[in-house]
């Protein structure tokens, strides 16, 4: 049974004043395709279901969208882009202003959002009430400021003219969201499509559809004009069909590396529409001997066990200096074991479900790979009870480069630990991988540190922190971990056409 809980105490990465109560049983009042800022069935009449992966029990049936559904959704974009539309027409401060709104109401429901959140995907609710809903409610807020400020530039040209670029919206934007932070990454890729005055098709993931089907109707409630934010629930084809569209001008996935290459495939095989990725990961975090231990243990821990290790940027290949290596393991052990795993609706909770059977059998045969390639499994290693789809905050030392562990994304709560010797060693084995999305360093070398950050090749490199993604720094990866980069200005380049305009300057004499 699940508990209402009082003055929640907050966990140590989510400092806030106090946890109010959860609504630990959330009324599902959405769960329909999202189109026109109406709510209709699917074409096929056909649902599925979306399941609580704390008890494994369906929570809703949710309407499957397909071919048909992505098609009328991206008509109704195509119709809201129309140029001389509402959407079109309306000042750029204006989109900047619906879209402090959007966040207004985020907020006013932020209780609600951040237990259906924790229902439908299973992190714990201090997590999704002190980050998931508050971050997304800001990044809206971020880009709401963009809105009339992306300009470009007068560009001082050869001949008698007048040379100046404009930035335009690309036009019918394509979203695909992951299921592993389903509210926050809807926020990441609306913000800055709509400050730039596109239009969207939105497909959530079909694990966790609930919170961007409640959002939908928040954005309807804050203003946004019919057509420009559809949402479309899909289950096997929605996503597919997306891509395939012709009347999408651009496609934003973020999701695995295998999908990913599917989506830049099925771009070029029709529209040649512009494509942003964000995959997957193997991000190492290289702890040296000078590193405050403390420190470096428990962010290590953060940096790969936060939201249940299903992070993309997640360290999940951590490298320590030769000569600390025994006591770091020692205390990462320590540090795994006080973990407190279970019921995610609970605020002594730092560890709830993975999202579901199919992730959990995933990471436990990873874990049996681990076992059999000879590395050392010194703590968890096990589902913990029959009920939902949790797994034991789980460590390996001993690990090699040439492991399954130390290579593939795992995407669950194992912690790698790999043991090194000399700085230009790790850099070389940090970069054998086909991946780039974030890399780590603790040490109190300045110069050291220097040299490790042009070394690494990765988009993101935190020194002496892990895990800190704010709104007005970029995002995203080098190699197969994506391209494009979201949050910050460069994310406004992802939803921007570049129109050069040149004006012939006819000369007067008098
Ligand atoms: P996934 O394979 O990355 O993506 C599933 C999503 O992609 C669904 O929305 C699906 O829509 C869509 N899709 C499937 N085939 C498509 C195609 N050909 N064209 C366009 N869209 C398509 O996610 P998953 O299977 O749930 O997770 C598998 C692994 O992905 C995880 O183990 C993890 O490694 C990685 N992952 C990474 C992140 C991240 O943050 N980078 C997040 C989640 C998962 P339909 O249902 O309509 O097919
Ligand atoms: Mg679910």
């Amino acid at each position: 049974m699940l508990r209402l809980m009082k003055n929640l105490k907050p966990l140590r990465s989510f400092a806030t004043a106090s946890l109010p109560a959860p609504e630990t049983n959330p009324s599902i009042m959405y769960a329909g395709i999202f189109i026109d800022n109406e709510w209709c069935k699917s074409q096929s009449g056909k649902t599925f279901e979306t399941k609580n992966p704390t008890t494994g029990e369906v929570i809703e049936e949710v309407q499957e969208g397909d071919v048909e559904d992505i098609n009328i959704a991206v008509q109704a974009a195509k119709k809201a882009f129309k140029f001389g539309s509402q959407w079109r027409t309306m000042d750029a401060s204006q989109r900047g202003v619906l879209l402090h709104k959007l966040a207004d109401l985020i907020e006013r429901d932020h209780v609600y959002l951040a237990s259906l959140e924790t229902l439908d995907n299973g992190k714990p609710f201090s997590a999704a009430y002190a980050f998931d809903v508050p971050y997304s409610a800001s990044v809206l807020r971020y880009y709401a400021g963009w809105a009339d400020k992306n300009h470009g530039k007068v560009i001082p040209m050869d001949g008698n003219f007048f040379g100046y670029t404009r930035h335009e919206p690309i036009g019918v934007c394509g979203q695909i969201i992951p299921w592993n932070f389903p509210l926050l990454m809807m926020a990441w890729k609306l913000a800055p499509a709509l400050a730039t005055g596109n239009t969207i098709v939105l497909k959530p993931a079909e694990q966790t559809p609930l919170t961007a089907l409640y959002l939908a109707q928040l954005t309807k409630e804050a203003g946004f004009p019919p057509g420009v934010i559809n949402v479309v629930p899909g289950f096997g084809k929605a996503g597919a069909a997306l891509v395939a569209h012709n009347d999408v001008d651009k496609i934003a996935f973020t999701g695995s590396t295998e999908v990913g290459k599917l989506v830049q495939e099925g771009a070029a095989k029709s529209n040649l529409k512009r494509t942003t990725l964000e995959l997957g990961g193997k991000s190492p975090n290289i702890i040296f001997k000078d590193a405050d231990m403390d420190h470096a243990v428990e962010t290590a821990h953060f940096g790969l066990f936060f939201n249940m290790g299903q992070c993309c940027c997640a360290g999940s290949r951590t490298f320590v200096e030769d000569d600390i290596y025994d006591e770091f393991v020692e205390r990462s052990v320590e540090r795994a074991k006080k973990r407190t795993v279970g019921n995610p609706f609970d605020p002594s909770i730092e560890h709830g479900p993975q999202i579901d059977e199919e992730q959990l059998n995933k990471i436990l045969q990873m874990i049996d790979s681990g076992k059999k390639q000879g590395a050392k499994l010194v703590t968890g290693g096990d589902r913990v009870g029959s009920q939902g789809y949790f797994i034991s905050p789980t460590v390996f030392a001993d690990v090699k480069d040439d492991m399954t562990i130390a290579r593939e994304e795992i995407f669950g709560p194992v912690q790698q630990i790999l043991k090194f010797s000399d700085l230009n060693e790790v850099i070389e084995r940090a970069n054998k991988t086909d991946y780039g999305l974030a890399a780590a360093i603790f040490t109190k070398d300045i110069d050291r540190a220097n040299h490790l950050i042009q070394g690494l090749r990765a988009g993101t490199v935190w020194v002496n922190t892990y895990n800190v993604l704010k709104n007005q720094v970029p995002f995203g990866g080098y190699k197969m971990s994506g391209h494009g980069r979201e949050l910050g200005e460069y994310g406004l380049q992802a939803y921007t056409e570049v129109k050069s305009v040149i004006v012939k300057i006819n000369q007067k004499n008098s």
